[in-house]
C-alpha cells in the first residue's frame, strides 16, 4: 500500500508500505480525510522520527485486533482519533489524566506509525465514534475544537473578558469562535488575508500583528502562532497585570520573559489536547464553522508535494484526500 513516510527528516511516498495487521485491542482503519498539522512538519523537520508521518484523520473500521472483538458495533463505522497512545495504568492515567500518561507516545511523530497511508493501526480506546451529522471534512477538526474547549476550561472565561488569540492558524480561528460563543471580547491577531475574510464572516475582529499596540490591556492572551518567531513575545505585551497567558503552540513561537511574568503576575497556562469526543459533540451543534478553514485539497499519491502545500504561507488547513 502506499504510505507517506519520514526517514530521520527524508520524506518520500513509498508504493509498498507493508499493511498493518492490528494487535492486541488496536483496529484497523481507512482513511478518508487526513489533515496535515504543523507538528507533521515539525517532525519532518526535526528529522528525529523515522515511519508513517500523520496524526489527525477521519477514517472507516474494517476489522479488530484480537483483543477489540467485543467491539463489533465500531465495524464499517466513521471514527476520529487522539494520536495519543497511552498506556492506561501508570498513577496518571488511573487518575484519568491519561492525557499526561509517563508512556505517552504519539502517532507519526513519536515512535509509532502515523495516519498517512491507504491503511493504519491505532488502538481502540483512542477512537471515537462520529455522529451522523457531522460530515467527514468537518469531523476532521474534532481534535483541535477539543483543544480550543479545554483552553477555555483551564481559564475559566467569566463575565466578558478581552481575549486575543495569536495567530490565523486554524486553532486560532476556531478558539476565536468559541471564545466569542463564550461571551468573550475577541480579536484576532495575525496576518493571512484568508483570515480576515473568515473573521468577518464570523463577527470576529481581526487585526493585523503590525496594527497592534502592546498594551497590557487584554484579560486572556491565546498563542496559536505555532513556528511564527514574528508573534514571539507579543503575549507579554498584550497581557494585563494578572491577567492569563494560554499557550498552544510549540516551534519557534513564544518566548516569554520570566521578569515580565514576576513582575506582572501574569498566569501562564499550557493547553496540550482535548478529548475529540467532546469536539464531535460541539460539532454536532452546527454553530462552528471549520470547513471553511480549509483552504487547500491534495492526494496522498502527491507525496512530498503535501507537506510542500502544507508549508506555504497562505494556507490555512491543508486536507489530504487520500
Ligand atoms: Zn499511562
Amino acid at each position: 500500500m502506499r504510505a507517506l513516510v519520514s526517514e530521520q527528516g527524508a520524506v518520500r511516498l513509498d508504493h509498498h508500505w507493508p499493511e498493518p495487521d492490528p494487535v492486541g485491542d488496536q483496529v484497523l482503519v481507512r482513511p478518508t480525510r487526513l489533515g496535515v498539522t504543523p507538528a507533521d512538519l515539525r517532525a519532518v523537520r526535526a528529522g528525529r522520527f523515522s515511519g508513517v508521518l500523520g496524526s489527525e484523520f477521519v477514517g472507516i473500521v474494517e476489522k479488530l485486533g484480537p483483543d477489540a472483538a467485543g467491539q463489533d458495533h465500531l465495524l464499517n463505522k466513521r471514527v476520529v482519533g487522539s494520536p495519543q497512545i497511552v498506556c492506561g495504568e501508570c498513577d496518571l492515567c488511573q487518575r484519568g489524566l491519561s492525557q499526561h500518561c509517563r508512556a505517552g507516545r504519539i502517532i507519526g511523530r513519536d515512535g509509532a506509525d502515523g495516519c498517512f497511508a491507504e491503511r493504519f493501526v491505532i488502538g481502540v480506546r483512542q477512537i471515537a465514534l462520529i455522529p451522523d451529522g457531522v460530515d467527514d471534512d468537518a469531523a476532521l477538526f474534532a481534535g483541535c475544537v477539543a483543544r480550543a474547549m479545554h483552553a477555555a476550561r483551564r481559564v475559566r472565561i467569566e463575565g466578558k473578558p478581552y481575549v486575543t488569540v495569536l495567530g490565523d492558524t486554524p486553532l486560532a480561528l476556531i478558539a476565536a469562535q468559541i471564545m466569542t460563543s463564550l461571551n468573550g471580547s475577541v480579536r484576532c491577531l495575525g496576518d493571512r488575508p484568508a483570515a480576515y475574510g473568515l473573521c468577518e464572516k464570523w463577527g470576529v475582529k481581526h487585526r493585523h500583528i503590525r496594527e497592534v499596540g502592546l498594551r497590557h490591556d487584554q484579560d486572556i492572551v491565546i498563542d496559536c502562532a505555532d513556528d511564527r518567531p514574528e508573534f514571539g513575545d507579543l503575549a507579554l505585551g498584550l497581557v494585563r497585570p494578572r491577567g492569563k497567558i494560554v499557550l498552544m503552540s510549540a516551534g519557534a513561537g513564544p518566548r516569554l520573559d520570566p521578569h515580565e511574568i514576576i513582575e506582572h503576575e501574569v498566569e501562564v497556562y499550557g493547553v496540550a489536547s482535548g478529548n475529540p469526543c467532546e469536539g464531535l459533540a460541539e460539532l454536532a451543534k452546527g454553530a462552528l464553522d471549520v470547513v471553511s478553514l480549509i483552504s487547500r485539497r491534495v492526494r496522498l499519491v502527491d507525496g512530498l508535494s503535501v507537506l510542500r502545500a502544507a508549508a506555504e504561507p497562505e494556507q490555512l488547513k491543508v486536507v489530504i484526500d487520500p
